[in-house]
């Protein structure tokens, strides 16, 4: 679109919109640059800017110094260290560039919409994941109600992860930083797997299962291992298996009930979540 030079030119709502839209709070681009500069340097800067991104649009070419991005590798959290394909390469775009995109994003995200295939959640306005969730269990629960076969296949969700487990809200569509199960805590992937009181008594029947599959191997007590420990287990064992000393039978077993867990607990806050 940009290489077309029909852009129509952008205008100061059109701008202002668009650094409104990026994330606050990340890392400083390869000029030094984050988007809080931009928020907070004012009306000034703005006329500048937007005559810049003009003449983008008007030349139908992006220069050279928008496209060089800060690239950071970050490990991946499984396989060896060494090896450069167990990391995942994180660029981070200089702002104005995104700016850019976010101005043609706006205009052509109606249109593109309309057109968008409805089955993916991720990267979709106004979906979730919890969508897919709830027609997922939908699915599962009438299976079991009509004793039938129900294989659920998840790609790759251990990847989602890899990278912060910890500390991160779950559900970015969360209508707030708390946990709306026991209103205490923020909800992170750790809170609602191992700490929310309110999902003791989804968790305890199976934690009670990984502990005994535990249990028979090396006496592993659940409560004695450290929160990371736990969530490590719940969320990719295989990270720990050699630490705990475990086969790789008991590691399917414990991977399964880890999964049943998750599962779990997301239909409960699912519906915990939908209720009027
Ligand atoms: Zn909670």
């Amino acid at each position: 679109m940009v290489k077309s030079k029909k852009t129509p030119l952008a205008n100061h709502k059109e701008l202002k919109k668009a650094i409104k839209s990026l994330n606050k709070g990340k890392s400083a681009d390869i000029y030094g640059i984050t988007v809080e500069h931009l928020i907070y340097a004012g009306e000034k800067l703005e006329q500048l800017l937007l005559r810049l991104i003009n003449l983008v649009f008007k030349h139908g070419c992006i220069p050279d110094i928008l496209k060089k991005g800060l690239l950071t590798p970050v490990f991946k959290n499984k396989g060896d260290r060494c090896h450069a394909a167990n990391y995942r390469g994180i660029t981070v775009l200089p702002v104005v560039y995104k700016i850019v995109k976010a101005i043609i994003r706006d205009r052509i995200q109606p249109r593109v919409l309309q057109d968008q295939n409805p089955t993916p959640r991720g990267f979709t306005a106004k979906s979730s994941t919890l969508n897919t969730a709830l027609v997922m269990e939908e699915v599962y629960r009438e299976n079991v109600d009509s004793n039938q076969e129900f294989e659920l296949v998840l790609l790759d969700v251990k990847s989602a992860f890899d990278v912060v487990p910890l500390r991160y809200k779950i559900y970015k569509e969360g209508n707030q930083e708390i946990c709306n199960a026991c209103s205490q805590k923020e909800e992170t992937v750790e809170h609602l797997l191992i700490e929310c009181k309110a999902w003791d008594n989804i968790r305890r029947p199976v934690i009670n299962d990984i502990e005994s599959l535990l249990t028979n191997h090396s006496n592993i007590e659940w409560e004695s291992l450290s929160e990371g420990i736990q969530i490590q287990i719940l969320m990719d064992i295989t990270m720990v298996q050699r630490q705990l000393r475990l086969n790789s039978e008991e590691v399917s077993k414990i991977e399964h009930q880890a999964r049943r867990l998750i599962f779990l607990i997301h239909s409960a806050r699912c519906k915990l979540l939908l209720q009027p």
